[in-house]
């Protein structure tokens, strides 16, 4: 043993597994219909970290509740962080997931932002496999079914004093979720947020945390109240420049199949969440020959292009939904429809070719797949 012990080396995973498994029928009918969310697996991986000893104590257990003292300091200042990647069944047998070292990075930097420590990529992607292993039959085998995995950690000190903890629990829980439409891809409503922002300059909008959703949720309620399924956030200082749709990044098609083609995405000015899906859909982009674009987009440009032509589609994307047409925008100020809100072309072939990557159906010529049984 050295002095300074090597942060990955010390992690050893202890196996405790469940004593009462959800029985073999019940877990099928689960899985055949899992919703989001809901449904959870067997077990799960629980990490510990303090400022004594870095990371110890990894376990995979039993999935089952927390005991937490109240003067927990996450329930009190919100030091938490969270990150989504799914496991795909693949056609070809076996489970993979989608560039969990992409998440494991995003991790890092939003633990980085909140003041938790950072965990190593290795110990992240290995506490995924970990427990995808253990529940690999929980992985659903439907067409755009998935296992949904989500790890997070938050400071578990028993303090109220305001400044980093000094103790703090990572956790990964593994959830079946089914097809995102499950009648067929439908386009959303969205609307315009003038009241409330999601992120300033400066702020935490660029991390992965729970308080940006907190905050996010009476807008959301507010989208909901017009007749919207969506909101979507403008920019702190003019609310005039696009930056997201609710957990989503958004994209814009100019052209047409026939014409040339360029995607537009708002670029990340820091008050974006720089999201996995937004980074594979510019490299395939790029790659189907579209001309792809990191820039500034405003409300009036959008219905401006929209009104000439030139913009033909309007999208958003995220690991949870894979792509998601938008197909009508309101706001305080009056609205507009996309594509008399029909799903356009070139979104449709972007969430076919993610989607046949993911399930292995096409060869994975990025390196993006991960295989875990
Ligand atoms: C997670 C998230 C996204 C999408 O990120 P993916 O890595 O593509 O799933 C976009 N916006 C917000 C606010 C998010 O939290």
């Amino acid at each position: 043993m050295t002095t300074t012990p090597n942060p990955v080396r010390n992690v050893r995973f202890e196996i405790h597994r469940s004593d009462s498994p959800v029985p073999a029928d019940r877990r099928a009918q689960l899985v055949a219909d899992p919703g989001f969310g809901q449904v959870f697996t067997d077990h799960m991986i629980t990490i510990r970290w303090s400022a004594e000893q870095g990371w110890h104590d990894a376990q995979l257990r039993p999935y089952g509740p927390l005991q937490l003292d109240p003067a927990t300091a996450v329930l009190h200042y919100s030091q938490s962080i969270f990150e989504g990647f799914k496991a795909y069944h693949q056609d070809s047998g076996g489970v993979k997931t989608f560039r969990p070292d992409a998440n494991a990075r995003r991790f890092n930097r939003s633990a980085a932002r909140l003041a938790l420590p950072a965990l190593p990529e290795e110990i992240f992607v290995e506490a995924a496999d970990l427990l995808i292993q253990n529940d690999r039959e929980w992985v659903p085998t439907a067409e755009e079914h998935s296992l949904y995995i989500r790890p997070f950690m938050f400071a578990t000190e028993v303090f109220l004093g305001v400044r980093p903890a000094r103790e703090y629990l990572f956790i990964v829980l593994a959830s079946p979720a089914g097809a995102y439409f499950a009648k067929g891809v439908k386009p959303v409503s969205v609307w315009l947020s003038e009241d409330y922002v999601r992120a300033a300059p400066g702020g935490t909008g660029e991390a992965k945390c729970g308080g940006n959703y907190a905050a996010s949720l009476v807008a959301q309620q507010q989208a909901a109240d017009n007749g919207c399924d969506q909101v979507v956030w403008l920019d702190a200082a003019e609310h005039r420049q696009v930056e997201e749709m609710g957990g989503m990044n958004l994209f814009f098609v100019y052209g047409s199949e026939e014409r040339e083609v360029t995607l537009v995405t708002p670029e990340l000015t820091g008050t974006l969440l720089p999201g996995v899906t937004r980074d594979s859909l510019l490299t395939l982009g790029r790659e189907m020959g579209y001309k792809v674009e990191e820039r500034r987009v405003s409300v009036d440009e959008w219905r401006r292009d929209l009104g000439s032509g030139n913009l033909t589609e309007a999208f958003a994307c995220g690991t949870a939904a894979v792509i998601t047409p938008v197909g009508e925008v309101k706001s305080a100020t009056g609205g507009f429809v996309v594509r008399d809100g029909q799903p356009g072309p070139i979104t449709m072939k972007l969430r076919r070719m993610l989607l046949d990557i993911q399930h292995g159906r096409v060869p994975d010529q990025h390196g993006w797949l991960h295989a875990v049984v």
